[in-house]
């Protein structure tokens, strides 16, 4: 055997042990408590094999014996549980004015939160201060320095996942940005990048609203707009890592040109700055709104927050404001609907968390605009890891990556 022969075949062996390992510690996860008889029977493994893998992922930590359990004839066995706290992962999320970090145990609690503000205009230098944000939370790390398993951002714009390259983010003037290898020269850490709506979609389907649920789409909506896809437990990227690319789906013929050069763009009329804007528009128009006082009369000062909570607050044009974006958001919802026939639509982004009549109306356009089964089994939701979710996310996206959930999330137990 040469050599070439004798490094496959050692590939090989490892493989195969890193997959074992992989479905063990998943079951483990899904099945606690748990004895070595029954994982073999489960992964179909020899009970020497369970034993081993059992042992590696005890010394590491990650399994502790929770006692002993009945008999099934013989010997009564040992039970293994998931130890989540022995290890932790810091995720980051960049946001259009904030970067958010959080550092997690594996069943994704977070300890510690971190948010810094920059402003984008001003030129300030966002991959210096995500890298500032990680080295906090590593520095606040309780897990010993090997228990600290990695770092995943969920970063703005089309990602190439394998590469951790930010191919394009129009908003924030990247292109081909090699976010990854720039990060990585600064931590021994390994780092994964990827879409934050993939994220979202990740720690939801993993950690939130989406657990157990096979079928998922979930709409990140921000700056910009875009849509990470669970196909049976799978997360969808596409060849291209273009998939879920929902910005420029048409939801109004006679909207106001988009940067890409076509008229009435989701993106153009629901995201965030544009939701601003036609609030500005209304008020400059003579609109009367609670939000003319908040802003002393400096109408182009209002944000998309500021609409939420007015409309969160009775304020009835911030209301009328939020009910339209929900009709634009509703009829692109409606299409991927008719065309995915998914279990639970989750949309995130700030806009939402504080938007509940934006929410109403997109059920009630859904409703209206889709066929009548799938129509009616998908569910329209918040996330339920809150504003932290694609953060959390990203966090995910490294226990996937580092073998420490399993990669189909449907198969989890609820
Ligand atoms: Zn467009």
């Amino acid at each position: 055997m040469n050599m070439v022969e004798q490094e496959l075949v050692t590939g090989d062996v490892q493989l195969v042990r890193r997959l074992n390992r992989d479905a063990i510690l998943g079951l483990i996860r899904q099945r606690e408590p748990i004895s070595r008889t029954a994982l073999a029977r489960l992964a179909h493994l020899t009970p020497a094999t369970v034993f081993s893998i059992v042992d590696e992922l005890k010394r590491e930590g990650l399994v502790k014996e929770q006692g002993i359990g009945p008999s099934q004839g013989g010997r009564r066995p040992m039970l293994f549980e998931f130890n989540p706290r022995s290890h932790a992962v810091i995720g980051i999320d960049i946001r259009s004015a904030q970067v958010v970090g959080v550092l997690t145990y594996l069943d994704a609690t977070p300890l510690l939160t971190i948010a810094r503000d920059y402003d984008l205009a001003s030129g300030a230098d966002v991959v210096q201060l995500v890298a500032d944000v990680i080295r906090e939370l590593v520095a606040a790390s309780p897990v010993p320095a090997g228990n600290l398993i990695g770092v995943g951002v969920a970063a703005p714009g089309i990602v190439d996942v394998n590469r951790g390259v930010v191919v394009k983010s129009v908003n924030w003037g990247w292109n081909d940005l090699p976010l990854r290898d720039i990060l990585a020269q600064q931590f021994d850490l390994p780092i994964y990048v990827d879409e934050d709506d993939n994220t979202l979609a990740l720690g939801e389907a993993s950690f939130g609203a989406g657990r157990g649920v096979p079928n998922v789409i979930c709409v990140k909506i921000g700056r910009g707009i875009g849509a990470g896809i669970i196909i049976n437990g799978t997360l969808f990227r596409g060849p291209d890592n273009a998939a879920g690319e929902i910005g420029h789906i048409l939801v109004d013929p006679d909207g106001p040109q988009c940067y890409c050069g076509n008229y009435g763009c989701l993106d153009r009329m629901v995201a965030a700055p544009y939701i601003a804007e036609r609030a500005i528009k209304g008020l400059k128009k003579g609109a009367t709104s609670s939000l003319r006082e908040r802003v002393h009369g400096d109408l182009d000062r209002i944000t998309v927050a500021m609409i939420a909570e007015a409309a969160n607050a009775g304020d009835s044009f911030a209301c009328q404001v939020m009910e339209e974006t929900g009709r634009y958001l509703g009829v692109a919802i409606a299409m991927l609907v008719n065309t995915l026939n998914p279990d639970l639509v989750i949309i995130g982004g700030g806009v939402i968390l504080t938007g509940a009549p934006l929410l109403e109306t997109t059920r009630q356009v859904v409703r209206l605009r889709t066929f009548p089964a799938p129509g009616q089994r998908a569910r329209i939701v918040p996330p339920l890891l809150g504003v932290e979710a694609p953060a959390i996310g990203a966090a995910t996206l490294v226990m996937t990556k580092e073998g420490l959930l399993p990669t189909v999330l449907s198969e989890r137990a609820g």
